[in-house]
């Protein structure tokens, strides 16, 4: 009987968990370096209704028409909040609240994909990130939801039973395989502060930020999903959060524009 045929390969005859491919070289190609992957967030945006929304909407567009390539993702809010809760206290296990917490981002981008029709609002799922390139030379304004589709194979973080991927990660990873430098976070806050700005009114704005000082810090609450400062650093593209207050007019498109308004949390 001929022996198995190996083609040789550098992996070929590894069981793909040896020490030594850790120093295998890591150096991505930036797969679409100009696309500025914006959230619109859920609670600080979503539901508030048109009042928020709307002129955010205006300043995506407004960016649009300047040749500014946008991908918008949508955070969840308030709805995903309850059946976290109501399936917390059914003791469902992470995977299944990461399944359910995929449906609320996906209702509410939805519906900014509605809203941004006219403008070329397209949705689209995780697995349509291969014809960005033909949406945006088309001019189109492509909507999808934040939640990253770890669904049922969720990893559960010590100390809580909350999915800790939820839309800021999502929208991190998306920015992070993208190849884009910023991910950007709109949100109804200046940014980051030294607290929670609407429980303690003696909290600082922050305007930059490392990850290895904000950590240092260990601030009693934050601005963005804590998972996102663990993958920050070791990102190959996305080495910079910025945080943005979608209720002031102009924010938006200064940061689509690459202004550092807001916040800036960096690698
Ligand atoms: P989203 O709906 O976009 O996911 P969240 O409501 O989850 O936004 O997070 C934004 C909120 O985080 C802000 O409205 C603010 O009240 C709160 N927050 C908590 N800690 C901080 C902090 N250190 N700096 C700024 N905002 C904070
Ligand atoms: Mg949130």
């Amino acid at each position: 009987m001929a022996d198995r045929k190996i083609i040789e390969s550098t992996l070929a005859r590894t069981n793909l968990t040896d020490h030594d491919l850790a120093n295998v070289a890591y150096s991505p190609t930036a797969v679409m370096p100009d696309v500025r992957v914006v959230k619109i967030g859920g609670q600080s945006v979503m539901d508030r209704g048109r009042a928020a929304l709307f002129p955010i909407l205006d300043e995506l567009v407004a960016a649009r028409k300047e040749g500014i390539q946008v991908v918008v993702l949508v955070g969840g809010g308030t709805r995903a909040r309850h059946i976290y809760s109501i399936a917390s206290e059914l003791e469902m296990p992470v995977g299944v609240m990461a399944t359910l917490g995929k449906y609320i981002p996906m209702q509410n981008a939805r519906m900014v994909q509605m809203l941004l029709a006219k403008h070329g609002g397209l949705y689209i799922l995780p697995d349509d990130f291969e014809k960005l390139p033909l949406y945006l030379q088309l001019g189109c304004l492509p909507v999808m939801s934040g939640m990253p589709p770890f669904g049922y194979w969720e990893k559960r973080e010590e100390g809580s039973r909350i999915p800790p991927h939820r839309t800021d990660a999502g929208v991190f990873l998306s920015a992070e395989f993208l190849g884009a430098r910023r991910a950007i976070f709109i949100k109804d806050e200046d940014g980051l502060y030294t607290d929670d700005p609407k429980k303690n009114p003696a909290a600082t704005h922050i305007p930059r930020i490392s990850v290895a000082d904000l950590k240092a810090r260990d601030l009693p609450d934050l601005v963005v999903e804590r998972v996102v400062l663990d993958y920050l650093p070791r990102a190959r593209a996305c080495k910079e959060l910025q945080i943005v207050n979608g209720t002031t007019p102009g924010t938006v498109l200064a940061a689509l524009r690459g202004q550092d308004v807001g916040t800036i949390i960096h690698a």
